[in-house]
């Protein structure tokens, strides 16, 4: 480097870079980091984002088409850079309406996600179905748990990690076209499901759709029910999708 007097100083450099206009101190971002959350589209689940401008939340029982699925209902959301996302769908959301706490049993490395969702007394382990490179989990969840079912496809996420080099992250998921003929089917077999038990209090008004929250309206026995049913780590899609 030319250390030489001249009419600047010779350690003043030029870099580019870029900065989050959402936080109230100006936040550089290293220009060489385009594939970390802000310069992808996992700019979604970050917080600062989500402040200033929330999505439109899609309708609760819809599949938004983005995302993959598992047949126990959770997603699994990837920027195309190898970052992964992984929450509970609407679906579920809208079933427990609340919940009382979650507890993270996993945070980090090569793992199946997975937590478990208090509510009503009872303890249901979520876990995804394929294994991935955790780097966090959403531990702000623990003193806000209802964020997983106010917003299950943007602030209640619940792992970030990376696609696992040679694993197979979205084996057996379903998207697209596929998802959505998935829920609409899942709807009509927890009505099934409800109006078997007897919950007719679980049942909206119009005789077609679930109440928000239902499982609240269950006993202990009935909610384990339910979720063997539609939560548990071996469903599996229905087979004429
Ligand atoms: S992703 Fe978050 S930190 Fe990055 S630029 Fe957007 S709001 Fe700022």
């Amino acid at each position: 480097m030319d250390t030489q007097p001249g009419e600047r100083c010779p350690f003043l450099q030029e870099r580019l870079v870029n900065y989050c206009s959402a936080a109230q101190l100006t936040k550089f971002v290293p220009f060489s980091t385009q594939t970390g959350r802000c310069g992808t589209d996992s700019y979604r689940f970050c917080e600062a984002y989500l402040e200033l401008a929330r999505p439109a939340k899609p309708e609760e029982m819809h599949a938004p088409p983005a995302l993959l699925y598992s047949p126990n209902h959770m997603w699994l959301h990837s920027s195309g850079t190898g970052t992964v996302h992984v929450g509970i769908d609407g679906f579920l959301a809208h079933l427990l309406g609340s919940i009382d706490q979650i507890t993270f049993t996993t945070l980090r490395g090569m793992q199946r996600p997975s937590a478990v969702l208090s509510v009503g007394g009872v303890d249901w382990p979520l876990v995804f179905p394929n294994p991935m490179l955790i780097a966090s989990a959403n531990l702000y969840l623990r003193c806000a748990p209802n964020r997983i079912v106010d917003d299950p496809y943007g602030a209640g996420w619940l792992f970030e990690g990376k696609e696992p080099a040679g694993g197979n992250v979205r084996q057996g998921l379903i998207t697209g076209d596929d998802a959505q003929r998935w829920a609409d089917h899942e709807q009509q077999r927890l009505l099934e499901q409800i109006s078997r038990i007897g919950q007719k209090a679980g049942v909206a008004n119009d005789g077609g759709s679930i109440v928000r929250g239902v499982m609240r309206q269950l006993s202990r026995e009935e909610t384990l029910r339910l979720c063997h049913e539609f939560f548990a780590p071996h469903a599996s899609f229905w087979r004429e999708i």
